[in-house]
């Protein structure tokens, strides 16, 4: 392995238990030779230690970066998508680190910009939900194609990775992401003669764009979501959505391919 991949930051909550895990894997880290750092910009490495809720916040919080790779580390004897180890593997662990040729598995990201301001990233999801009890209207347009009249709860666009997530709930394809897309799925679309969807889930491939155009009808009010943090802003017009060009790297190991891990965590 080269030097440039040998600083380690941790990124986790700050509870007992887990404050008590990282203490371990700092100590396994250091004897190894690796610098445990407590920048996330200084590190090369960054080791969610929690589920796949802390994972989506370490990359969030690290702002996706590209040039490093994320490491999710989980409790024993459980099963997260984001996660690639359990804590007490320490010979595994060890072993894939210092790896020379490490190989990385990279996952697709979405980029989404609200009303032509600077864009967000999102590894799970992007969530457009009505915050109230009222319905809400939006066009939905791919590419430059007016495709259908939406009005109900709301509309999740999710990656390949967080297909497994929400997407999966309200009964969305699990993609494989070594298939670059994003999934469309309704959240309680209303179908009558006025508006109409799909009512199906739908696939889009990596070069499509999908533009959510909220209808300005006086009780609009939908709140957006970037995997699991909300995005404070309101009055929101227009809604573009597509793939990025940039993907966030793990590590790729023997027995934790994504199917591997959709079936250790639901079956
Ligand atoms: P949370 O509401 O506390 O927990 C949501 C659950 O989803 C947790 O069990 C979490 O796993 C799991 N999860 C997150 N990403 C996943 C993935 N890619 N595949 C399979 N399971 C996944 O929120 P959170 O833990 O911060 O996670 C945020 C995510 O929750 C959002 O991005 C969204 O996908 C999901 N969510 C789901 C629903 C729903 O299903 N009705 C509603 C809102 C949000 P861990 O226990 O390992 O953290």
């Amino acid at each position: 392995m080269t030097d440039h991949r040998r600083n380690v930051y941790f990124f986790h909550k700050q509870d007992q238990d887990t404050n008590k895990q990282v203490g371990s894997l700092t100590q396994l880290a250091e004897k190894n030779g690796f610098t445990v750092v407590n920048q996330p910009s200084d590190a090369n490495i960054i080791a969610s230690v929690g589920g796949d809720g802390t994972f989506l916040q370490a990359v969030r919080k690290t702002n996706f970066r590209d040039d490093c790779l994320y490491v999710g580390i989980t409790k024993k004897g459980k099963a997260h998508l984001y996660c690639d180890f359990n804590s007490d593997e320490h010979e595994k662990m060890v072993d894939a680190m210092t790896f020379e040729q490490i190989e990385v598995r990279k996952y697709p990201l979405i980029e989404v910009t609200v009303d032509q301001t600077s864009p967000f990233h999102c590894l799970n999801e992007v969530s457009i939900r009505s915050s109230i009890i009222k319905t809400f209207v939006m066009d939905v347009l791919i590419d430059d194609l007016h495709f259908e009249t939406f009005r109900g709860d709301g509309m999740i666009i999710s990656t390949p990775t967080g297909s497994t997530a929400y997407n999966k709930s309200v009964a969305g394809p699990v993609v494989d992401p070594l298939l670059p897309c994003m999934q469309v799925t309704d959240l309680a679309s209303l179908n009558n003669n006025t508006y109409r969807t799909l009512g199906s889930p739908f696939v889009l491939g990596s070069e499509r764009k999908l533009t959510l155009r909220v209808v300005q009808a006086g009780n609009e009010h939908p709140i957006i979501g970037l995997d699991n943090e909300a995005l404070s802003t309101r009055n929101v017009k227009t809604i573009e959505i597509k793939l990025s060009d940039k993907k966030i790297k793990t590590v790729k190991l023997k027995d934790n391919s994504f199917w591997e891990k959709v079936k250790r965590t639901f079956l």
